[in-house]
């Protein structure tokens, strides 16, 4: 494949691209086929290190970068990577198992970050104001937090690093991007993107390592980066948590989800069913803001539910390479054992399954698109990210009790509903324990949006304004005048 035949392979480290110092690499495999597509190289904590120390040299020279010039390089990357959709895309279906259709998606969603972004650099704000005693003018102004660590997992392999890529070029920090090991190539990518695009020298280095513990705390415990953005799971989250404390790095946490979907008895049922197909199956359901527990009223809920299955069913999986795959295959093995693991419980426990629940025969890491119903409270796919193309119902009587089963859950990033009755619509929103909702709509993510969770599901936001707040700093300055 010519696509990753021309990706570097690298690290890249202060504008050059070089060896692990081991020499060590891994290897990224193709999820539809189980095969290795190629090797990339493997970095150690020491390499990890050069990374950092490439940051913190180019951070001053950076952060005193004119905001149009900064700005210029994100629209020049967001022009390159759209007129390289197709490779782009492929790249992403090689590496992470999404349909083409998908991937392209991606590519439109992922560069519209280095868009805002570049729309966001050249307006980050400051202020003069007198105060009370009016003698003091306090002036203040904002400054780039410093060099980052910006951890990506392997779900949205460009939009989760152009997200926190484009917001801390935007506001003039550098950056150490340690993506996921599962899919580094379209990191390598946009690596060359921005050189070409005129990103200077040691503003963006990468390093790819199936070390990510080893080589991460070191840098978090040695005192020179000033901010982490970390993509992934409430687990590894907290871990990090625990570690910036000792060294007090600020911190965006992006973390697991656990999205409830609720239907009313005065839905659309047209709207709820297409709905609840892109909440669930955008992805393959790897997404942390997927559906992942779906409440249907008791009056609709077998029309629902029949509906949903022969929709799920019409899916055609396959290599996501090939024209017509609706679905991909799931990351790896133990992704789709952990969703397989989830079925059997449920259904061991009493569920029914409407379409789908056996595991494929055959190459890659396929998992069928699977309906149940009739869950019983104690089954762990209630409380436990899928992460695949499952769909569990469960059935509610009044809007009270689908409010309360919602929030019964650590997490809180996306939630769904559907209504056609707009007072509950909004009543029923601010009720619900989460970061973002989906009214009568199955997509939350906008780059232009603030994306984030509340309680466990994280902290801080990407996207929107106040996504570039996360890296800048609040500075004031006290002039007494007369
Ligand atoms: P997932 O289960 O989706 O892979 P993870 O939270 O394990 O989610 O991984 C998300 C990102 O965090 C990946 O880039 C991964 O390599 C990285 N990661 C995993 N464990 C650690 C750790 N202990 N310290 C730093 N990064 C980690």
């Amino acid at each position: 494949m010519t696509v990753v035949r021309d990706v570097p392979k690298q690290l890249f480290i202060g504008g050059g691209w070089q060896d692990a110092e081991s020499g060590r690499t891994l290897s990224v495999d193709n999820p539809a086929t189980g095969e290795a597509l190629c090797q990339v190289a493997d970095a150690s904590p020491a390499d990890g290190r050069r990374a950092v120390e490439a940051a913190v040299a180019a951070q001053a020279s950076w952060a005193a970068t004119p905001p149009r010039v900064r700005s210029e390089i994100l629209r020049r990357a967001y022009d390159i990577i759209i007129a390289r959709t197709e490779d782009l895309a492929l790249l992403m279906t090689l590496e992470m198992g999404k349909p083409l259709a998908e991937a392209r998606a991606e590519v439109a969603y992922g560069a519209e970050f280095f868009r805002w972004f570049s729309e966001e650099a050249v307006r980050i704000d400051g202020g003069l104001t007198t105060a009370p005693d009016g003698r003091n003018r306090l002036l203040v102004t904002r400054q780039p937090v410093g060099p980052c660590l910006l951890i990506t997992p392997w779900n949205f392999p460009l939009a989760m690093g152009t997200r926190k890529i484009g917001p801390a070029i935007a506001a003039g920090c550098t950056i150490v991007l340690k993506p996921a090991p599962q899919t580094p190539l379209t990191s390598l990518a946009l690596a060359e993107i921005l050189t070409e695009a005129g990103l200077p020298a040691g503003v963006l280095n990468i390093v790819t390592t199936t070390d990510a513990a080893g080589v991460v705390e070191p840098l978090l415990r040695g005192g020179q980066i000033r901010k982490l953005s970390f993509t992934g799971s409430t687990q590894v989250g907290r871990i990090l948590l625990a570690q910036c404390a000792d060294t007090v790095i600020r911190t965006s946490m992006e973390l697991g989800g656990n999205a409830p979907l609720i239907v009313f008895d005065d839905a659309d049922l047209d709207v709820a069913i297409e709905g609840t197909m892109v909440a669930k199956m955008r992805n393959m359901g790897e997404s942390c803001c997927a559906a992942n527990r779906i409440y249907v009223h008791t009056s609709v809920a077998d029309e629902f539910a029949t509906r949903l299955a022969a929709r799920m069913a019409a899916l055609k999986v396959g290599d996501g390479t090939e024209p017509g795959s609706d679905v991909g295959p799931l990351i790896d093995i133990v992704g789709r054992s952990k969703a397989h693991d989830l079925v059997r419980d449920a259904v061991k426990r009493g569920a029914t399954v409407l379409t789908g629940g056996e595991l494929p025969e055959g190459p890659g890491c396929f998992y069928p698109p699977t309906v149940l119903t009739g869950i019983a409270p104690e089954s762990a796919i209630i409380d436990t990210e899928i992460f695949g193309p499952v769909a569990a119902i469960r059935t509610f009587e009044t809007e009270d009790e689908a409010i309360a089963a919602a929030n019964d859950t650590e997490f809180g990033l996306a939630a769904y509903l559907f209504t056609q009755n707009l007072d509950r619509a909004l009543r029923v929103s601010e009720r619900l324990e989460s970061g973002m909702i989906g009214v009568n709509t199955g997509l939350v993510s906008n780059p232009a949006a603030p994306f984030g969770g509340v309680k466990q599901s994280g902290l801080g936001r990407e996207g929107g304004r106040v996504g570039i707040d996360e890296f800048l700093e609040y500075k004031y300055i006290a002039v007494p005048v007369g």
